[in-house]
């Protein structure tokens, strides 16, 4: 290779995700915040293809090793179309993208932003309030639509809600969740998983795996942690789901769905500011001395833990980067209870997140790199 250094292409990346390590921040938060916009406005349009297509870009940036300059420098990568392309050398050539303001200030995205930032409510709910004139948390009181639970909750704590969790406060929510399950149930595990186990330094929630190292001791179990969390005045708000999830004999079901079938429970915990936790924000809105944080509790039997570790540690992009490289690279399918193979028309099992890497052919990326 000769030539004006600038001009070659700089960096070498695979293009599906979970073939990079991605570490967090990464070193272009200018344009993959950018590109994150876009890739959120398309997701509240109901636009999932064009919002993967920016999040992949987004991805790709996020895993480069040092900070893009030039578009040249991105000669040859994959991932990154022409539109995205253009987002970024709008970004390097003015430090602005047009159209990225033109979308964070539009009243549709800033609409759906705050409606789908109620707990409870997905984005065609809101597009169907928007569609009639809903804008505000003003509007949504006074329109006289019913709100179920959890969406009475979501505006019942929506100032709470929509401030980040901290580390601290993570850390806090553990010690609670560890001494509500170990009593409970002796000899439990507690993990803490999602973008905490990734090293982010906050989060929208805090999510928690538990399971036993006898199989069969977690049945049940969320019900037994849900009423004990309750007898210490600790949920504000809870919604749990039973386990259905059985081994078919055709495979792992329904492959393309995200979502699992274990035990689990999505609350929002009361956070004291007591001994155990320390941090200097530690009220809620309007001076209380707790705060709401939303918790993602999910039960897993041992057998299946390392595949439910790997599916809820995420991130969400990189999840689905290992489960499209599973079909199309090894005709496999993944999800978070287990690993089968189409060719040899059995589950692969696993006791590790090593394993699964192993199995599907990638080279092992810790949790702290799976920040696509
Ligand atoms: P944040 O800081 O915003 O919470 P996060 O990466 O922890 O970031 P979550 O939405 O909490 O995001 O999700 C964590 C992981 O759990 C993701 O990988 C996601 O795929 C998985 N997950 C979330 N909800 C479900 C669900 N209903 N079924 C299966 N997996 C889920
Ligand atoms: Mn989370
Ligand atoms: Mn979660």
């Amino acid at each position: 290779q000769q030539g004006d250094p600038v001009e070659a292409p700089a960096f070498l990346a695979a293009s599906y995700a979970c073939q990079r390590n991605t570490p967090q921040p990464g070193h272009n938060t200018l344009l993959t915040a950018a590109l994150s916009v876009l890739a959120e406005s398309a997701e509240l349009n109901g636009d999932e293809g064009r919002g993967l297509a920016f999040r992949r870009s987004e991805g790709l940036l996020r895993s480069l090793d040092r900070r893009v300059q030039g578009l040249a420098e991105l000669r040859g990568l994959p991932c990154l179309g022409d539109h995205s392309r253009r987002v970024i050398q709008d970004l390097l050539e003015n430090g602005v993208s047009s159209e990225v303001e033109e979308t964070k200030s539009s009243p549709r995205y800033k609409a759906m932003k705050l409606l789908t930032g109620i707990f409870g409510v997905g984005v065609k709910t809101a597009k169907r309030w928007f569609t009639e004139g809903i804008c505000s948390l003003a509007q949504l009181e006074t329109s006289g639509h019913s709100l179920n639970a959890a969406q009475q909750a979501g505006v019942c704590y929506y100032t709470d809600l929509n401030q980040p969790v901290s580390r601290e406060e993570a850390d806090a929510v553990s010690v609670m969740v560890e001494g509500v399950v170990h009593s409970v149930l002796p000899g439990a595990r507690v993990t803490l998983a999602g973008g905490f186990r990734r090293g982010k330094m906050s989060g929208h929630d805090v999510d928690f795996l538990i399971t036993h190292p006898d199989e069969g001791k977690e049945e049940g179990l969320i019900h037994k942690i849900i009423a004990c969390l309750e007898s210490r005045g600790l949920l504000l708000y809870q919604q749990n789901t039973r386990n259905t999830y059985r081994e078919s004999a055709k495979g792992a079901g329904r492959p393309s769905s995200s979502m699992d079938r274990f035990e689990r429970c999505f609350s929002i915990f009361k956070l004291t500011n007591d001994s155990s936790y320390t941090a200097d924000n530690g009220t809620g809105s309007g001076g209380r001395p707790w705060r709401a944080v939303r918790v993602d509790l999910v039960v897993s039997p041992i057998s299946q833990f390392a595949f439910a570790l790997l599916g809820w540690t995420g991130s969400k992009l990189f999840e689905r980067e290992t489960r499209r490289w599973a079909v199309r690279e090894r005709s496999m399918s993944l999800s978070s209870h287990a690993l089968y193979d189409r060719n040899q028309e059995r589950y692969l099992r696993a006791s590790s997140e090593e394993e699964i890497f192993a199995h599907l052919g990638l080279e092992y990326v810790s949790p702290t790199g799976r920040n696509a």
